[in-house]
Parts: C-alpha cells; sequence; structure tokens
C-alpha cells in the first residue's frame, strides 16, 4: 500500500478511545475489554477497516479486532468510527508478528488475511502474512481451532500460501480462484476495499480457508 504520512496520525491513535493501547497487557483479557463472552474474530492488515466495519454492523454478536500496523491508515477507520460508533469493534496499532503477545492462546476463534502485502522477493518470503512462520502463530491465537480466511489477487501469492498451509500441517476446507463466480464461497462475501478496486480491473479474486 502507498502510504501518504498523516500529520498528528500517531497523535490521534494514540488518544483514541478504540484503540488499545499497551495491548499486550490485555492477553487473556479481550472479553473482559469487550464486556461480553462473545467470539473474537481478527482482521490482520484491515487497513481503513471497511470490510471489518461491515462484519462488525451485520454481525453484533461477534467481537472483532482490526490490527493495523500504520497509524496514518488506521486514522481512517478511526474517523468512521467517530461518526458511527460500533460497541463490538477495536483496533490495535501494532504489526502482526506481536500478535502472540498480545492475545491469549485460543482468545480468538477467526483470523481475516486480506490482500495481504505480497512481498514477491525470495528474501522476504518470511514476512508474508501466510508464511509457514505466521501460521504458527495463528495456530497459537486460535488454540487449534477456527479458521483463517484469506483473499487476494495475487496469484503467486495464493500459491505460496496454499503450499504454506501443507507444509504447515493445516486443512484447507475452501479453495477458490475465482471468488466472485463461485456461489458457494461467495455466498456473504463483505468486499474489501483492495477488492473493490482489484475486482473491477477485472481481476480474479482468490480465497482459501484453513483450519489449524
Ligand atoms: N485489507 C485491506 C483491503 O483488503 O482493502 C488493506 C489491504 S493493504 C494491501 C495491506 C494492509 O496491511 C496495509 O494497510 C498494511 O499497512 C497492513 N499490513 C501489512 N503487513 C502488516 C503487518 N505485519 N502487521 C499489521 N498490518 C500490516
Amino acid at each position: 500500500m502507498r502510504l501518504r504520512n498523516i500529520k498528528g496520525a500517531g497523535e490521534a491513535v494514540a488518544a483514541s478511545r478504540y484503540v488499545i493501547q499497551e495491548p499486550e497487557r490485555q492477553a487473556g483479557n479481550w472479553h473482559t475489554l469487550f464486556g461480553n463472552a462473545n467470539p473474537i474474530h481478527i482482521e490482520i492488515g484491515m487497513g481503513k477497516g471497511r470490510f471489518l466495519m461491515t462484519l462488525a454492523e451485520q454481525n453484533p454478536g461477534i467481537n472483532y479486532v482490526g490490527i493495523e500496523r500504520y497509524s496514518s491508515v488506521l486514522i481512517r477507520a478511526l474517523q468512521k468510527m467517530e461518526a458511527a460508533p460500533l460497541p463490538n469493534l477495536l483496533f490495535l496499532c501494532i504489526d502482526a508478528g506481536d500478535i502472540e503477545q498480545v492475545f491469549a492462546p485460543g482468545e480468538a476463534e477467526r483470523i481475516y488475511l486480506n490482500f495481504s502485502d505480497p512481498w514477491p522477493k525470495d528474501r522476504h518470503a518470511r514476512r508474508r502474512l501466510t508464511s509457514r512462520e505466521y501460521l504458527d502463530r495463528y495456530r497459537t491465537v486460535l488454540a487449534g481451532k477456527g479458521r483463517v480466511e484469506f483473499k487476494t489477487d495475487n496469484e503467486a501469492l495464493f500459491d505460496f500460501s496454499l503450499e504454506s498451509v501443507e507444509a504447515a500441517g493445516w486443512t484447507l476446507a475452501g479453495c477458490t480462484r475465482n471468488l466472485h463466480l463461485d456461489p458457494e464461497m461467495n455466498e456473504g462475501n463483505v468486499m474489501t476495499e483492495y477488492e473493490e478496486k482489484f475486482s473491477a480491473k477485472g481481476n480474479p479474486i482468490y480465497k482459501l480457508i484453513a483450519l489449524p
């Protein structure tokens, strides 16, 4: 994502009641933060947050946590939350590599990855959010249950992700190379900002669902 630095974004994120500060202190405490025992679903690399905000509106019985590492991006979601707050949505401004420090084992039930950065160079493969290293972290957070759902328009990243899923010993529960033409996989699909942009250009959207 091309990043435009937004003046004051860091301060706004640090002061926002919707962003959990010192998140490593909240591991094991997320249900208390939300004030209920509802399931917790996470989106990693949420960008400006449209996907997660739509889901949070549609599913008041699920708690959502959006992770975005750049304050200049997260601030867009915060502006929308200020205008129309959602009680079942909170944000973290962290790098996803720290996810195991922020959630206790089994605290979340689902992780969404949407249009994650491809990191095309081989030497950067471990940075891809669907690498084995990341899948191992997700397995800890999910404590061996739940699922990861991943969408992309990048075929090379998708193929890499399928290999990672197998190598990490996860089970592939769903897979399509053209989501919008797959009635079963596309049912209830909520489009992300990137999904809308890329599908408007005619790019097929790839999706997989993997169980730890
Ligand atoms: N998910 C959104 C969508 O589909 O429209 C945004 C996709 S954008 C290409 C990827 C986003 O993931 C960027 O906002 C980027 O800052 C964030 N991101 C990438 N790697 C991350 C990481 N390791 N931890 C947290 N956020 C990350």
